[in-house]
């Protein structure tokens, strides 16, 4: 069977023809031959000029996502394959290969899918019907690569049904102990379960961001709000601080953080608290307590652009409020995981926040996530993470 040929529309310059994997369904002026949920296609430009080769969906908005821009090479399991192999050599050039994000998505070249790897565990997540129809092809690259002890597939996101697809979550390996110990820079050790956390079970994007954390909370009193498995707050305590309060909404997450806390030495500095960060925040302030350093990492407010107002609120909410519980000369640590957020206006943000507290604030450092999530030029959902530490006068 030939394959169908999509034509986009003449009126304007497609994000697909500099770089940018997607193409939507208001893009397409004409479509030549039969598209099935999941059968390859060739996209051309009004002047039917090859602009890539990718997987459709006529279930998505987003009705293809290309894999190659190259005329004469297949959009198959063979191309997948290789794929994961370069991402792999990739992270191996990097120095990013014992636990790290192994394929980035898009930024990877393979729409779609995630792979993290802590250890000899293997954590697998698609997004995409691209990447769904290829699984199998990834599974076995990934068996042959890294022989894991097992892999865990947490395609339990709610983004899949847009896709017209499932959410799914199991092993794609015989049954494993999905709880596993990993060992990060500086020592830093964490429990996480890859089948019960949160996405993948731990955030490997901030990996470097945490390590910013030295010097300046040695002998500081410190508040992790947002705090997921401690994460931050186990980087603190080992960088000497004197006291470290998590905060969270999810107890879940504060008893694996209270393991951690014991697993690091570090149980007698650490304390923990169950609440709203917004609420906890706020009575704090009224009660006059203040830190040495508070750190903030909210879940990304901004899922879509329409929501994108609503969470530019709650960004400056949560960093006014912050920021009034950090002593003069002390630090504000801020981050902000929706890429709807540019960094510019995450610094925008933070600056209205400041006023708003009449607080005087220094730059000290600015990070993006780590570098085994790299930046696709071309495809700005690939950047997404920021980071701030800010001194407050
Ligand atoms: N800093 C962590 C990741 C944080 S993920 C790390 O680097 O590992 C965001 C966390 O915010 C989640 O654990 C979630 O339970 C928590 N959360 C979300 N909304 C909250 C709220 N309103 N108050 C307190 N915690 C909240």
């Amino acid at each position: 069977m030939s394959q169908a040929i999509i034509r986009l529309s003449p009126q304007r310059v497609h994000r697909a023809e500099s770089g940018h994997p997607w193409i939507y369904d208001n893009e397409i002026a004409a479509v030549d031959g039969d598209v099935a949920a999941g059968a390859v296609v060739t996209v051309v430009n009004a002047k039917g000029r090859f602009v890539g080769r990718g997987v459709a969906n006529p279930k998505s908005k987003i009705r293809v996502r290309l894999l190659t821009r190259h005329e004469h090479e297949a959009c198959d399991g063979e191309l997948v394959r290789r794929r994961v192999r370069e991402a792999w050599a990739f992270r191996q050039k990097i120095g990013y290969t014992k636990n790290c994000r192994v394929v980035f998505g898009e930024a990877d070249f393979i729409p779609g899918l995630v792979v993290d790897k802590f250890g000899d565990v293997l954590v697998m997540q698609t997004t995409s019907l691209a990447a769904e129809s290829f699984k199998d092809d990834v599974v076995a690259v990934l068996l042959e690569l890294f022989k894991p002890r097992g892999i865990f597939e947490r395609s339990d996101v709610p983004v899949r049904e847009r896709e017209g697809l499932k959410q799914q979550k199991g092993f794609l390996t015989d049954a494993f102990d999905t709880r596993v110990m990993i060992t990060e820079p500086d020592d830093v050790k964490f429990l996480l379960d890859v089948a019960g956390g949160q996405k993948t079970g731990f955030f490997l994007d901030q990996k470097e961001n945490r390590t910013a954390l030295k010097n300046l909370v040695n002998g500081a009193s410190v508040l992790d709000a947002f705090s997921y498995t401690g994460s931050f707050a186990m980087y603190a305590a080992k960088y000497g601080a004197k006291s470290v309060r998590c905060l969270d909404q999810s107890g879940d997450c504060l008893a694996i953080a209270r393991e951690n806390a014991a697993l690091n030495g570090v149980a007698a500095a650490c304390s923990f608290e169950e609440a709203n960060a917004f609420d906890a925040l706020n009575a704090w302030t009224k009660e006059g307590q203040k830190f040495d350093v508070v750190m903030l990492d909210p879940p990304a407010f901004a899922k879509n652009r329409a929501g994108l107002s609503g969470a530019l609120r709650g960004y400056k909410d949560v960093n006014l409020r912050g920021m009034q519980l950090v002593k003069p000369g002390g630090f504000l640590v801020t981050s902000s995981c929706s890429h709807f957020v540019t960094p510019d206006l995450f610094a925008g943000i933070v600056f209205e926040a400041a006023r708003d507290a009449r607080r005087t604030v220094r730059q000290v450092h600015f990070g993006l996530q780590a570098k085994d999530h790299p930046v696709l030029w071309g495809f700005e959902e690939s950047l997404y993470l920021k980071f701030l530490v800010l001194q407050v006068v």
